[in-house]
């Protein structure tokens, strides 16, 4: 093995919502990117040309930004904030040493690249991303690319974290699944946006290990479970989103039987390691509402078929 887990290529453009129009992006570095610096670069980034055919339409977050959000264009911290009357999580601004770092990783790898959300803005920035690498890699924590975390698995690239969970359009209080805890990154992330995460990962060390961490963070509606993932998690069903940080073959159909109605689930789909296409599935009763998101670079979604092959 040996692909990037949840690698993508860039924008040129300056994003938002407006953006949201098709072959709107190109390969190669966005000229604003700040990229790694020549030799720190993760062996296991990739980069790709294509194109995205995007066919979302108008903003993607208008179920969201209903009349009791308050937009503040906060200056505080240079992010934009949304608050909402009694929740103050966008004045929790944490103080340490690595901010300047995510802020960095914020401003030039999101915001610049389209992530409009406030709320993902203000969520990537609060999440300590470099207390989910390995301690040898805390200085590349927060670079443009997945990092290794073990077991020839990644955490996953901080713009493909953040372009998927705002694709899920999570407004806060949700039930979300998400499908390769990996590090526990994405689900701390997700842990921010939603009500209660669940997140599923096979190998029962990396579930282990993320568990620890989230707990010894304070992520208390994180539940880590160890399983295969792409039978989807019965027990808690149904989710409002499922968010698959692995690349799939196809679609399971457990996450379309344990999806609520109007939820959401954002997947790769594709041949393994390359070529993969980014979905969103929107369950609209009995009907599906398909969105292609993009070209993407995530490991396998293993299923217990490969597992018999293996
Ligand atoms: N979200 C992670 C990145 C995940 S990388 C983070 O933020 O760090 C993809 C993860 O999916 C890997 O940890 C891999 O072990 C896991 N995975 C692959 N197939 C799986 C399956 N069938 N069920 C559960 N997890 C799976």
């Amino acid at each position: 093995m040996g692909g990037g887990g949840g690698d993508r290529w860039q924008p040129v453009c300056a994003g938002g919502p407006q953006c949201d129009t098709a072959a709107h992006w190109e390969g190669g570095r966005s000229p604003r990117s700040r990229g790694p610096t020549p030799g720190t670069r993760s062996a296991l980034a990739t980069e790709f040309v294509l194109l995205r055919f995007a066919r979302t339409g108008g903003w993607p977050f208008a179920g969201c930004l209903t009349s009791d959000l308050r937009v503040r264009l906060g200056k505080r911290e240079g992010i934009q904030q949304v608050e909402r009357p009694g929740d103050d999580f966008a004045s929790q601004q944490p103080a340490d040493a690595f901010l300047e770092e995510r802020r960095w990783m914020v401003d030039h790898q999101l915001r610049n690249r389209g992530i409009a959300d406030r709320r993902v803005l203000q969520a990537m920035l609060e999440v300590p991303r470099e207390k989910f690498v390995p301690a040898n890699l805390i200085p590349l924590a927060h670079e443009d690319a997945a990092q290794p975390i073990g077991y020839e698995q990644t955490i996953s690239q901080p713009f493909t974290v953040a372009y998927m969970v705002e694709a899920a359009r999570l407004c806060g209080g949700e039930k979300v699944l998400e499908i390769g805890t990996g590090s526990g990154y994405g689900a701390a992330v997700l842990s921010h946006l939603s009500g209660q995460v669940y997140t599923v990962e096979r190998i029962e060390k990396l579930a282990d290990a993320a568990r620890a961490r989230l707990a010894n963070l304070g992520y208390a509606n994180v539940t880590v479970v160890v399983g295969d993932g792409s039978l989807g998690l019965a027990r808690y069903q149904p989710y409002d989103a499922i968010i698959v940080t692995a690349a799939a073959r196809v679609l399971p159909t457990a996450y379309q039987d344990q999806l609520a109605d109007g939820g959401r689930i954002v997947i790769p789909i594709g041949a393994q390691f390359f070529g993969q296409t980014m979905y969103r599935y929107t369950r609209r009763g009995d009907d599906w509402e398909i969105d292609n998101l993009g070209g993407f670079a995530f490991v396998p979604l293993v299923t217990a078929e490969d597992q018999a092959g293996a």
